[in-house]
């Protein structure tokens, strides 16, 4: 079910365009409100598909630093990084930390199919079936990845749900958990998708702050419910916080 929470209102023109803001477009304001402006994954099928090859396994700072290395040869584009010598491309490669040799194998695939099918780009944008289909063969992706390339590069209202997401949404009470990753990142995706309005902006932003949120405050072992902004509205925060006050005796 859609849970509303308050009314915003804007006007076009003369017309008074009035909608309900759902819980999740609230938190994910909050979000917003508390992190400030963060960076969104690349919006060009190619640099992201690098992009999600750089980033396995390795840390953003590492993963930023050889997509920028890779910017310098230059080799971001199909063509580019097919022609790039190939020590300065280990060399750029090498700075996502280690596994260069699978990635390396899976940005030769990558450039491959990119270059047999120039018109990519323009066909992921098109109907969802066929997207999927053409980006299915990219190594590497699994379906989180190619959820994000469909959302960031073609347009298509998905929300990615990766372990992050995952993990917050079902703590805020969205989706079913389970042992299973497939399963319970699947019910997040469900149950959140019902709450985010026809905009792909909106799916965007879902997906950037909750998983910043599960990078840096609802983290794994440790979550900061003491100082996480959406405290008030998460029945696991509360939980977490009245046991912890429990077992410290001060009754929190
Ligand atoms: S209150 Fe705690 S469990 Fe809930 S979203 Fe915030 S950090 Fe995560």
């Amino acid at each position: 079910m859609r849970r509303r929470f308050c009314i915003r209102r804007s006007r076009i023109g003369d017309d008074l365009d009035v909608r309900a803001v759902t819980r999740l477009e609230s938190l994910v304001g909050a979000l917003k409100a508390f992190y400030g402006a963060l960076p969104a994954p690349p919006r060009d099928p190619f640099i992201l598909f690098v992009y999600e090859v750089l980033a396995v396994h390795s840390t953003p700072r590492k993963r930023d630093a050889a997509l920028a290395a890779l910017k310098r040869i230059p080799a971001l584009t199909p063509d580019s990084m097919w022609r790039a010598p190939q020590k300065k491309l280990e060399e750029s490669v090498k700075l996502a930390g280690p596994y260069m040799e699978n990635r390396l194998n899976a940005l030769r695939t990558g450039v491959d199919l990119f270059r047999r099918t120039p018109t990519l780009t323009a066909l992921i944008r098109g109907p969802l079936p066929a997207a999927r289909r053409l980006i299915k063969p990219l190594p590497q992706l699994g379906e989180t990845g190619a959820h994000r390339m469909l959302l960031f590069a073609a347009d298509h209202r998905i929300l990615p749900v990766d372990a992050r997401v995952s993990r917050v949404g079902c703590r805020l009470g969205y989706g079913v958990a389970d042992p299973e990753f497939k399963k319970q990142a699947r019910s997040v995706q469900d149950a959140m998708t019902t709450e985010l309005p026809e905009s792909v902006d909106a799916f965007r932003r879902a997906f950037v702050y909750l998983s910043h949120h599960g990078a840096v405050t609802c983290t794994e072992a440790d979550p900061h419910c003491g100082v996480c902004p959406l405290l008030k509205e998460c029945p696991a925060g509360k939980k977490r916080l009245s046991l912890r006050g429990v077992r410290e005796g001060t009754g929190a």
